[in-house]
């Protein structure tokens, strides 16, 4: 018989690591259960009794074995590894997690696509999440990023309602291109994302060939209480690889499951996927003169001006054992950030304080952070909070109130140095900068100097295929965008839909 991949042995190998005989069922109050396959019933053919509570232990349990989908990255894999510490940058930060070189930390990776369901296929057109979770020796740190080095748009108010045009058409249930190019022509910052995401990096072939990006800027605070503004790069180690879109198509009919099945397999046979970790650097100084608006996650830091700094690499060396209570269940938040790493003013990133550990409290309960997979297992966790469901830390006898006399834990002075002041003012108020802001050199840039001819051509012909099935108005609106970028790129497209010119329908 030819012979399967790891993936397939699950079960053949779980089968073979057990060195003692199975042992016997036992009900979730561990009695031993004698008879499986049969309910509990008056007579042979009788009614069941409510008083079988073997059935009702199960069928309970059964009932409840669905939590709520992630409302975005719902599909995804997830693994485990180490990141090593291979460069000092102790003078921009002074978090554990860099304090040597050689230094190692655990942590967990989560990657997905953003706005399939559960059971969608990996290999669509759209960004992927590249989240990661540190286990550090001051508490998790989160950097809860994607392939992608921007996004669509740059103010958290509109998240809801840009993930909302991802998803289906509230109606039809059905995924709606007006609703998408409506969107998306509406707000020209969507412009750098979507020339990336049309791209040919807008399909990568499996998790492992991807780069990842914290997106974000983030400030790094030294042991002095120095601060500098970052920006987080992790480029694959395995090289870049993309799908065709004939192939990606292909594969999601025939193995929907294909990145979660490589990135498995990879690491069941030893073939561990690695990045190399770098940063960004710029000065406070340096922000205040910048070209661009520094925290504007529609765009990146040229590499010229903030060369890559290299710090380490990630390594994932082993698969989940169980998906549900190590993929399903682990809850990333940017708002997890250890002493030395903290938030910068960045509006998307602000939302995103929020709302990552808000999803979870509604999808895992309060106590989310107690369970194993998202616990900070490697410090003992002391502080005056208490109870709710599923609590499972209760911190023994120790006070729930401080200040107290009675030894509870105390504040860290190593904290409170990391934690420097700095000064913000100005008026209070809601400020759209999206039609004044420049949405576009950025991607003009991507499409004139990174793409290859033969990129370009593939860009025109995946926004065709998509813009063609908008009402013609959203076409018209998309074009001019794409003018704006480059007048090729404009002309190309609306020479490509030309022959798509259905609807006119002029609202
Ligand atoms: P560079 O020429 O120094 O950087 C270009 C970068 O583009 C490369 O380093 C690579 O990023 C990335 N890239 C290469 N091929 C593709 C592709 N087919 N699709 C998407 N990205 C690709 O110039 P700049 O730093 O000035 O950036 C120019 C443009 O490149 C930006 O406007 C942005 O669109 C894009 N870019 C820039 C990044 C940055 O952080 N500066 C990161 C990624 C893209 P990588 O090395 O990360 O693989």
């Amino acid at each position: 018989m030819a012979s399967r991949d790891p993936a397939s042995d699950q079960l053949v190998n779980f089968k073979k690591s057990l060195k003692d005989s199975p042992g016997y069922i036992t009900t979730k109050y561990g009695a031993p259960v004698g008879v499986k396959t049969a309910i509990q019933t008056v007579g042979k053919d009788g009614p069941l009794l409510l008083q079988d509570s073997e059935f009702l232990d199960e069928i309970s349990s059964f009932d409840r074995e669905r939590i709520p989908e992630r409302v975005v990255h719902a599909k995804g894999a997830g693994a485990f590894g180490y990141f090593e510490v291979t460069h000092d940058i102790t003078k921009y930060s002074a978090a554990k997690i860099f304090e040597s070189i050689g230094k190692q930390t655990p942590l967990a990776v989560r990657f997905s696509t953003v706005g399939g369901e559960s059971g969608s296929a990996d290999t669509v057109r759209d960004p992927r999440g590249f989240a990661v979770k540190f286990y550090t020796d001051d508490g998790i740190w989160d950097l809860v990023g994607n392939n992608t080095p921007i996004f669509f748009i740059r103010d958290a108010s509109l998240f809801a309602s840009f993930i909302h045009t991802q998803k289906r058409n509230p109606a039809t249930h059905l995924k709606d291109a007006d609703m998408f190019w409506d969107f998306m022509t509406l707000r020209p910052e969507t412009m750098h994302q979507l020339i990336y995401t049309y791209g040919d990096r807008g399909i990568p072939d499996g998790y492992r060939h991807m780069n990842g990006y914290g997106s974000h800027t983030f400030k790094l605070v030294n042991a002095q209480g120095v601060s500098h503004w970052v920006k987080f790069h992790y480029k694959t180690n395995q090289g870049i690889k993309n799908l065709p879109v004939e192939k990606a198509n292909e594969l999601a009919a025939s193995d929907p499951d294909y990145s979660i099945r490589d990135l498995y397999n990879a690491i069941a046979k030893g073939d561990f996927p690695s990045w190399t970790f770098y940063i960004q650097v710029m000065t406070m100084a340096q922000a205040e003169t910048a070209k661009f608006n520094p925290f504007d996650m529609t765009k990146v830091w040229p590499h010229s001006e903030y060369p890559l700094i290299p710090v380490g690499k990630i390594v994932l060396n082993k698969n989940p054992t169980n998906y549900f209570a190590e993929v399903e269940q682990i809850a990333f938040s940017p708002s997890n950030m250890p002493p030395g790493i903290e938030a910068s003013p960045d509006k998307m990133l602000q939302g995103r304080l929020f709302a990552y550990s808000d999803t979870h409290r509604h999808r895992l309960g309060a106590n989310y952070l107690q369970i194993p997979v998202n616990c900070p297992f490697r410090v003992t966790v002391a502080n005056y909070q208490r109870d709710g469901p599923q609590t499972i830390n209760h911190q023994n006898g120790c006070p729930n109130y401080f200040p107290n006399s009675f030894s509870g834990p105390q504040e860290c002075p190593r904290a409170q140095r990391m934690q420097p002041r700095w000064n913000v003012s100005g008026d209070v108020g809601r400020y759209d900068n999206g039609q004044t802001e420049d949405n576009f050199s950025q991607a003009t840039i991507l499409y004139q100097k990174v793409f290859s001819d033969a990129e370009k051509e593939r860009l025109v012909q995946n926004l065709v295929g998509h813009l063609k099935d908008a009402a013609g108005f959203i076409q018209e609106r998309g074009i001019k965008l794409f003018a704006q970028i480059h007048p090729d790129l404009g002309s190309k497209v609306a020479a490509g839909l030309a022959p798509y010119k259905k609807y006119h329908a002029n609202l």
